[in-house]
């Protein structure tokens, strides 16, 4: 499964079009340089530390971006390490989750077209699935809930975007 939406070509494609969102993408790669891709922290063999290489601290400390998909960063106890590895989790909030749909994810309602046709508006981006899927067809998914109602469902970015273009 993919969730980089850098080595997604129709992503980069679709934000050379607008000047301002080609800034933001690049501002977004060269803080990727500085820290590294989040990652599985479901089996962790060893106290290894994703933004050192001489760990003289004890760990690990998990950054997770979600608890529900164990993914994120690894620290050593060093404090600068802990602290990097805090501000990655904070940066991918800000930055790159839920790719695109990204503006949206403070929002307190958001419209999801229903598997009826119906436009609903309590939806809101599930904080429990941040990360972009990329699903067999190439399109990148995203997880919405309805509160309310206690359901979730994924959609495509492209129709999120369309929905909510106010
Ligand atoms: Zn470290």
């Amino acid at each position: 499964m993919n969730y980089s939406s850098e080595e997604n070509p129709k992503f980069r494609s679709e934000n050379n079009k607008k000047d301002i969102e080609m800034e933001d993408l690049n501002e977004d790669i060269e803080r990727q340089e500085l820290t590294p891709h989040y990652r599985r922290l479901t089996f962790i063999q060893s106290n290894g530390c994703d933004f050192c290489t001489h760990v003289t601290k004890p760990g690990p400390y998990m950054h997770y971006i979600s608890i529900e998909t164990k993914n994120g960063w690894l620290s050593c106890g060093e404090e600068e390490c802990k602290r990097r590895g805090r501000q990655a989790v904070e940066d991918f909030m800000a930055h790159q989750a839920y790719g695109r749909a990204n503006h949206l994810k403070n929002r307190e309602s958001i419209n999801v077209k229903r598997t009826s046709g119906q436009m609903d508006n309590d939806w809101v981006l599930e904080r429990s699935y941040p990360e972009v899927q990329v699903d067999n067809n190439g399109v990148e998914k995203v997880c919405v809930t309805k509160p309310s109602a206690c359901i979730e469902k994924w959609v495509s970015i492209d129709n999120l975007l369309l929905w909510n273009e106010v």
